[in-house]
């Protein structure tokens, strides 16, 4: 197992990102903020980037990919309105460091990642930490992944040219699905599953890199 940083390493780091780039933007919900507080962002970027862990923005991972800004992951997660029985399923699980975050909200998550090593990688950074509720899976997330369906909440990481209905079907009844949409920026939609139907209201500006897959884009 690798060596690990001592914990309190960056907890000020991590404060002041609470502060400053969270709270003071809107986030609000305080068992959000709290698993943003406790999650070793550190652990998950490259090696040479562990100095911008805390910085306000995305920073790259292997094979061209990119771990979210910090605020976005908040956002994205403060929108999936979590409870802790919630079962998870992350489309584009990358360094692993959002389903980290989710896993502090919810039962369990079901992270899927379509480059291996990535996902290996993940599993890894996971694993060090104990966080033993979440799990990871390689494959195309485009179209979900049915095998633990239906799920609570869906954070999509990766943009989408549209909603994939697959997703939306894979909601249990007052699901709500979490997702970029768009070609080179995209809207942060969330669609909550009714009764009578979907519900869908969109958000911030973003941009993420590109959801691949059977539902993804192509070029
Ligand atoms: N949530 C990540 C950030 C991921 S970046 C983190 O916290 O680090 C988006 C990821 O989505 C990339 O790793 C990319 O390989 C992955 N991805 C893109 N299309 C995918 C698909 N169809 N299925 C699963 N993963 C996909």
């Amino acid at each position: 197992m690798a060596q690990l940083d001592h914990p309190f390493e960056h907890a000020r780091d991590r404060i002041h990102m609470v502060e400053h780039q969270l709270r003071e933007r809107g986030i609000h919900e305080e068992a959000v903020l709290r698993a943003m507080q406790v999650v070793p962002r550190d652990h998950f970027v490259p090696n040479h980037e562990r100095e911008r862990a805390y910085d306000d923005c995305a920073l790259p991972l292997a094979h061209g990919q990119t771990i979210s800004q910090p605020y976005m992951v908040a956002r994205a997660v403060q929108l999936a309105q979590l409870s802790l029985d919630d079962i998870v399923l992350e489309v584009g699980l990358g360094s692993g460091y959002q389903a980290a975050v989710l896993s502090r909200l919810c039962a369990r998550v079901v992270g899927v990642e379509i480059i291996p090593e990535l996902a290996h990688a993940a599993r890894r950074s996971l694993a060090e930490l104990r966080y033993d509720n979440v799990r990871v899976e390689v494959g195309d997330g485009s179209l979900g992944w049915p095998e633990f369906a239906p799920y609570d909440a869906i954070l999509v990481a990766a943009g989408a040219p549209k909603v994939p209905d697959a997703l939306v079907e894979q909601l249990a009844p007052g699901g709500r699905l979490v997702i970029p949409v768009g070609d080179q920026t995209q809207r942060l939609c969330v669609l909550t599953r009714t009764r009578i139907g979907t519900v869908s209201r969109s958000y911030d500006r973003c941009v993420y890199v590109p959801l691949r897959g059977a539902a993804g884009r192509h070029d």
